[in-house]
């Protein structure tokens, strides 16, 4: 536990009048997932990259160390199954071609996500249908899904943003009751719960990247998990051009890439999950912190998280409220960045389906598919359909989180907001 004792501030003199300047210069590094000083790389992944090389054996067809990441990684997911790839994009691709929709079916997804979870969908073929977010935690919910739901509807893929997981159990109840298999994209929520149940294991696929900027990385790396061994076996074949490794008659059963990791990256994630577990504390414990820090500003609130869920904080977010704060997120954000808070204010800017793969249907050369094959209401991206995602990205303000903030981090940034705010306050 983390003592909220008063300690003398690194950032002493937050009190209102001192310039610009003199914030400069109290500015600390904080760690950053980017380098060494945020991340946990070190002597355990060079040891154990070390061992991948002398067996000499760097495939991950022939090496142990994917074999006992796939077998160690199922089981800290609470899942049967799991197979490495070459990474998180790879990861949701491999989950959409393992449920096989026909050209022009949908996969529901959400507006404010990763573009990889996105070309998983167009990459197979099929149609990714957005559906609205909540305005206070930027995830999908039974609600917006339910009005996405067509006789098309071939696979729901969520998003558990930031790390907060969305509401899982009315959304299993709704895809049960339709028959709709789910994707958890996981890729910012390892170790995140619902009720108790881990992300990745409240659906019928999780998806996790080991990218740079995750809970635990290999620089490029993705996951999948199943309890499912059909949809596993898939999965595997998937990853490996869809041939039939250990089978009497093998053959290359249907279209897929190679999407295969390799031995040293596996060596690296063997190591980095045993760090996973104290990785998520700590980032826990300092969100814990700053949620305490930052209560009390007028105008600017701690991320929401609904009851019964628990966050693991890939990201921390303010929301913020321009109706109280002149300029909201954006002047915020900028009056952060002058005092050495990195952070961006409205995340990915605008929501997913205005990007010009969307607007403009750039895929296969002029050919436009698979949106040739679309519903037209399954690419009708009319702003008014979409009120909580123009919400969501107009008072979102996204801090980078790391497992090696302490105490003094936080309370720097905390102080950094609290001045910044009270600023514009007065403004
Ligand atoms: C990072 C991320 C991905 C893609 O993972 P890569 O390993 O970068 O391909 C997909 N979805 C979400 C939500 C992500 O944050």
């Amino acid at each position: 536990m983390i003592s909220l004792e008063k300690q003398p501030s690194i950032n002493g003199s937050t009190e209102k009048g001192s310039s610009l300047e003199e914030r400069k210069k109290l500015a600390i590094p904080l760690p950053s997932d980017q380098d060494a000083s945020g991340r946990t790389l070190g002597d355990d992944e060079i040891a154990m990259v070390t061992q991948a090389i002398r067996t000499g054996t760097l495939t991950a067809t022939k090496g142990e160390f994917t074999k006992q990441l796939e077998i160690r990684f199922a089981k800290c997911m609470d899942s049967l199954h799991s197979h490495a790839c070459s990474s998180g994009s790879a990861a949701l691709h491999t989950a959409v071609a393992a449920i096989n929709p026909e050209p022009g079916e949908e996969v529901i997804t959400t507006s404010i996500t990763d573009m990889g979870a996105l070309s998983a969908i167009l990459f197979q073929g099929a149609i990714p249908r957005f559906a609205d977010v909540d305005p206070r935690t930027y995830n999908v919910t039974a609600e917006t899904i339910e009005r996405c739901i067509s006789p098309r509807t071939r696979a729901i893929m969520v998003t558990h943003l930031f790390g907060n997981p969305c509401e899982m159990t009315e959304i299993v109840q709704l895809a049960t009751s339709r028959g709709i298999p789910i994707i958890e994209d996981c890729a910012q929520a390892f170790m995140a719960e619902h009720h108790g149940k881990l992300v990745g294991s409240l659906g019928d696929i999780g998806c996790f990247s080991l990218q740079q900027g995750k809970h635990i990385t290999t620089g490029e790396g993705g996951m999948v998990t199943s309890s499912d061994p059909d949809l596993a076996r898939r999965m595997f074949l998937f990853i490996n051009k869809a041939w039939g490794y250990g089978d009497p008659n093998p053959d290359h059963y249907f279209l897929a890439p190679n999407y295969r990791t390799n031995e040293l990256t596996s060596a690296v994630a063997l190591a980095q999950l045993d760090k996973l577990e104290s990785s998520v504390r700590n980032r826990t414990e300092m969100a814990d912190l700053m949620n305490q820090l930052l209560q009390d500003i007028p105008g600017v609130y701690c991320p929401t998280i609904r009851p019964g869920n628990k966050h693991t904080y890939w990201k921390y977010c303010l929301d913020v409220d321009a109706s109280v704060i002149p300029g909201g997120t954006v002047a915020l954000g900028k009056l952060l960045k002058d005092q050495g808070v990195f952070c961006g204010p409205r995340y990915i800017q605008k929501p997913a389906f205005q990007c010009q793969i969307f607007r403009d249907q750039r895929t296969f050369g002029n050919s436009r598919f698979p949106f040739t094959h679309a519903a037209p209401e399954a690419v009708d991206y009319t702003p008014e359909k979409f009120p909580g995602t123009f919400e969501a990205l107009s008072r979102v303000l996204v801090l980078p989180w790391s497992e090696r903030y302490q105490q003094h981090h936080v309370e720097y940034i905390a102080d950094v907001i609290r001045s910044s705010a009270q600023k514009l306050l007065q403004a």
